[in-house]
């Protein structure tokens, strides 16, 4: 049990604890199979040296040398030539990860010697700096966070194991892919209220959020939702898509990301990840104003409008809240020429909502609102802007 405990990924802990338990009961049972294999069975003439001479012998390179025992993967061996003498074998499960109790894939080895694959252990050390197994503190390996790849690992497992190591990167790549997609389980982070065009900085302590960004970055999508909570349902139906545009890690592992806003999204399901919130989501656009030049010329009157009122609430502001509104977010954006080239409308609008003293229950429905008409309307009736 203290085994158990000491290799888990405690976010895993409620969602998922009869799988770790069951993979976990699942190892040593092969082990004891192999183990009484090895010490009982007639048929197998299996010589046991300690694991590490076990890797340094040299395997022969004939065909009698790999022996499938049966049809499962876990027993199959390698047989080692050891000169003249005995022969021994290498069965891939001595090369899983001691935390997915999978091929190890991307294996890295901590100061106290230990190997796991690269994104387990940056797992763990989210939520711990020691080593999994042993306890050793690593502070000073994550603080430089060069986690350099252990190459003889991965040359012995690409030369003796390549079916192994072919079907566990297939395997790595379909989770990527699943990770990638971006209308389908996107991760959300609930947090704050998030607009297009808008900066959005973060920081990042939760060891949830510290896999979900560095999830985003490895990807490649750079991107995630953003929510804010709801006291039924977890997270708000309506949110905003950010992207990181820049991250950067304490010694810690906490880190500071520096995110824009992107397209706005509604939430279709509700799910959860790896400790994190999920969602399958359908993005919201503008509808587009039909061409008549009546309503055109209308919006454009209306858009005039309201961008000078709220322009003159921001420049009658005091100048040091001034100050702090500009470092935070920039400054106002300028008009645009057309107001429905971007399908969410002027950045203006959406800049003015993030700075004006709004509760986020009251920012939420601009969120959800297709129409460049209801927004503008709904900003000039704001009571903030109203009582200036
Ligand atoms: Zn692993
Ligand atoms: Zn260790």
């Amino acid at each position: 049990m203290e085994y158990k405990k000491s290799v888990m990924f405690p976010e895993e802990v409620d969602s998922c604890e009869c799988k770790s338990s069951w993979k976990f009961k699942q190892k040593s049972e092969n082990k004891t199979d192999v183990e009484k294999k090895r010490t009982s069975s007639a048929e197998a003439p299996v010589k046991l040296p300690p694991p590490c001479n076990t890797l340094k012998r040299k395997l022969s390179s004939d065909d009698e040398g790999r022996m499938l025992e049966g049809p499962c993967k876990l027993q199959k061996r390698v047989r080692v030539n050891n000169g003249d003498q005995d022969s021994v074998y290498v069965d891939p499960s001595d090369l899983d990860c001691s935390l997915c109790m999978r091929l190890l894939y991307e294996p890295v080895t901590t100061p106290c010697g230990h190997t796991y694959c690269l994104k387990c252990l940056e797992r763990c050390l989210d939520h711990n700096s020691k080593c999994p197994l042993c306890k050793e503190d690593l502070c000073e390996y994550l603080a430089v966070r060069k986690f350099c790849k252990t190459g003889l690992m991965e040359d012995l497992i690409a030369k003796y194991f390549p079916e192994e190591l072919k079907e566990r990167k297939m395997v790595y790549e379909e989770e990527i892919a699943e990770l990638s997609n971006l209308n389908t389980n996107v991760p959300i982070f609930v947090c704050t209220m998030a607009y297009p065009t808008v900066p959005c900085p973060l920081h990042i302590f939760e060891p949830c959020y510290r896999l979900m960004i560095r999830r985003c970055m490895e990807t490649g999508t750079k991107q995630f939702g953003m929510c804010i909570g709801d006291s039924v349902k977890g997270f708000a139906d309506y949110g905003c898509m950010l992207e990181i545009r820049n991250v950067e890690f304490f010694a810690d592992g906490r880190s500071v990301v520096d995110s824009i806003g992107k397209r706005r999204f509604k939430v279709i399901r509700h799910s959860q990840r790896d400790g994190y919130n999920t969602a399958d989501i359908e993005y919201v656009e503008d509808d587009k104003v039909s061409p008549g030049r009546t309503l055109r010329r209308d919006l454009l009157v209306l858009h005039d409008s309201v961008y000078d009122q709220a322009y003159t609430w921001f420049s009658t502001l005091k100048p040091a809240l001034k100050g702090r509104i500009l470092s935070h977010f920039g400054s106002m954006p300028a008009k645009e020429t057309d107001l429905q080239v971007n399908p969410n409308g002027p950045a203006w609008c959406w800049w003015i909502l993030a700075v004006l003293p709004l509760e986020s229950r009251a920012q939420l429905p601009f969120l959800a609102m297709t129409s460049l008409k209801d927004r503008l309307t709904s900003i000039r009736r704001l009571d903030v802007l109203t009582s200036q």
